[in-house]
């Protein structure tokens, strides 16, 4: 199964976007679909399903700015997106959670939807001069109509990466997680540096270990609210592991022991398709660095 998030369905339709009259006929057309959030969540319908409804019938529904935006299209059909309003509609559970059951197909058009909305929800004035913002292209770019400046969705490229030496690996955990949690370690890239720069710099920040290696393994958009999953497998030096402040604890782990902590209850949380994590991690039981 793919990693959730990945193999999205949409064609974003970049070349044809920018026409206003195009978009207006998508957003007109009977098979095109909106996806409404209630805040950060998924607005529920009256079954408690994921409210998916014809873009049309959105006209007569309070949205917050900038109205529709446009996401892409799902073999020709047009989908968008949009925030309703406080108190319109009841919110889903917790995003991670609708997310994780939905069909794959949903779950992508859902992600990008979030992402998106919630950069529209901090964009509305234009961070070089505070002027207002317009949106363009369906929504995927902002211009301010005072300084003229363009702004675009932000997307934040993070590494997450399983650190490893012989036939151990290192992971930790935050004290805000799950109790009895271990996972790999992640951060943000900083400007000016490569992702294997980016991996060396968080390993060495969060355990305190030299990286001697990094091999990427594959990415993932993560929509909490924009990010960019990096995995990649890290060789490091063996040795005393010092978690920096970040992490409650972080430590060496056979393959044993990680399989016991996987197996059962954490397991279920944490399903294999879900995350980079567990991807990472059972590429690494599988013999696979
Ligand atoms: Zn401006």
């Amino acid at each position: 199964m793919k990693l959730t998030f990945t193999d999205s369905p949409l064609d974003f339709a970049g070349l044809q976007r920018g026409d206003k009259d195009w978009i207006f006929d998508q957003q007109s057309s009977r098979e095109a679909q909106a996806i409404l959030f209630a805040g950060a969540d998924l607005a529920l319908d009256e079954h408690g399903e994921p409210m998916v409804v014809p873009a049309r019938r959105t006209r007569m529904l309070p949205l917050k700015s900038p109205g529709l935006v446009f996401l892409g299209l799902e073999e020709g059909k047009p989908w968008f997106a949009g925030a309703l309003e406080e108190g319109v509609a009841q919110a889903g559970p917790d995003f991670r959670i609708s997310a994780m059951q939905a069909p794959p197909h949903l779950a992508c058009i859902f992600a990008r939807a979030r992402s998106l909305l919630m950069w529209h929800g901090r964009r509305r004035f234009c961070s070089n001069c505070g002027g207002e913002n317009t949106p363009s292209d369906g929504g995927t770019r902002l211009k301010c109509q005072s300084c003229e400046m363009e702004h675009f969705p932000r997307v934040d490229p993070s590494v997450i990466m399983l650190p490893w030496s012989g036939d151990k690996c290192v992971m930790g955990r935050q004290a805000s997680w799950p109790e009895g949690l271990y996972a790999t370690l992640a951060g943000f890239m900083e400007p000016g540096e490569t992702i294997e720069e980016a991996c060396a710099r968080e390993t060495m920040e969060e355990i305190h270990r030299p990286v001697i290696s990094a091999s990427y393994v594959t990415s993932q958009p993560w929509p909490f609210p924009s990010s960019l999953m990096i995995g990649l497998m890290a060789e490091i030096e063996p040795g005393e592991l010092i978690p920096d402040d970040d992490l409650e604890d972080a430590r060496w782990f056979t393959r044993d022991e990680v399989r016991a902590l996987y197996e059962g209850e954490m397991g279920q949380k944490f399903p294999k398709h879900f995350s980079i994590s567990r991807l990472l991690i059972e590429r690494w039981l599988n013999g696979e660095t």
